[in-house]
């Protein structure tokens, strides 16, 4: 017996509502397993080693750069959340590889600026730009890391917008692709609050007490209670929070969006974020030519700008406009 194999065999005294690795829908083209990994644990080191997951340490989440070495990127997001995720599938004998794998993925789609370039691109194209769909494309097309499907799944479904938590649609078919939808909020809710206040556009004192007084003050103390809240509010193969936790959890979520939210994407450096974003749309568009190999057409240029970190669309936007 190899070493996959036993770890596979772990698998069953997981929970009876656990994703096992032998029992994965498989990916879309056939491979030989691995001998030591199981199927999720080899997705997670896919992603892991490509160059997108790399590219996210200079990706702003909400507040653009440079404003500081202690605010939140898009990478150390994704392993907020994929700790947080990781937390709660051990906690409910949940599968910890899928849950790791989905949340190290889920945000690879996201485009340079946060936000405000997400809205850019959406704004520019016929058919729109959801950050979740291009992180599917980027591990099927632009990395072709031949992820299973529960992996890939989990990453285009993670997506939730402004809906109150916990009232998305019932539409992942693992619990712990849901962990990585719950987990990616409850990672945003903390740490957002927390830059916001280091940007100072909110102080401890704005943030709603009925909030504050359920969850706890500290980042440590919301996380605390958050995680724990999951964890014992879930059973049954049925993820949840308490009732109370879950009220708090919702009035954060919409004061972040009235208070924060609205100020960090009307800031002078999001107008221009914007205006890079739509000089290189255009640019590219009409010099396909420029493009690097590999990228064609305005798909091309959708990959090509999507892809880029910060940093590198500042300083392409100053070559074009030389
Ligand atoms: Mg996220």
């Amino acid at each position: 017996m190899d070493i996959r194999q036993r770890l596979e065999e772990r698998e069953d005294t997981l929970s009876p509502y656990a994703m096992k690795s032998r029992l994965s829908r498989g990916r879309m083209v056939e491979e030989e397993p691995c001998s030591m990994r199981t199927c999720f644990q080899r997705d997670r080191d896919r992603i892991l080693h490509s160059k997108s997951f790399r590219r996210l340490k200079h990706k702003t989440q909400v507040f653009i750069t440079p404003l500081g070495d202690h605010f939140v990127t898009r990478l150390t997001h994704t392993l907020e959340v994929s700790q947080i995720a990781r937390s709660i599938a051990r906690s409910l004998n949940l599968n910890e590889d899928l849950a790791e794998a989905i949340s190290l993925g889920h945000d690879l789609g996201h485009t340079p600026f946060g936000h405000v370039g997400e809205e850019v691109l959406d704004e520019l194209l016929p058919f729109g730009f959801r950050h979740s769909e291009q992180s599917l494309r980027v591990v099927d097309v632009l990395e072709n890391l031949n992820l299973t499907y529960e992996v890939r799944e989990g990453i285009l479904k993670h997506s939730k917008g402004r809906k109150r938590i916990l009232e998305w649609p019932n539409d992942i078919s693992t619990l712990e692709g849901e962990i990585c939808r719950l987990s990616d909020v409850i990672a945003y809710l903390n740490h957002d609050v927390d830059d916001a206040i280091r940007a100072g556009i909110i102080t401890p004192s704005d943030l709603p007490s009925e909030a504050t007084h359920t969850l706890g003050i500290s980042r440590s103390q919301r996380i605390n209670t958050f995680v724990k809240d999951i964890i014992f509010s879930s059973s049954a193969g049925k993820l949840d929070m308490s009732p109370p936790v879950l009220e708090a959890a919702n009035l954060l979520h919409e004061f972040l969006f009235q208070r924060v939210y609205s100020v960090s994407a009307n800031c002078t450096e999001a107008h221009r974020s914007r205006r890079i974003l739509r000089l290189l749309y255009q640019y590219f568009n009409s010099h396909p030519e420029k493009l690097p190999p590999g990228y064609q057409g305005e798909e091309g240029t959708v990959d090509y700008i999507a892809g880029m970190t910060d940093q590198y669309a500042i300083s392409q936007a100053k070559d074009i406009s030389k």
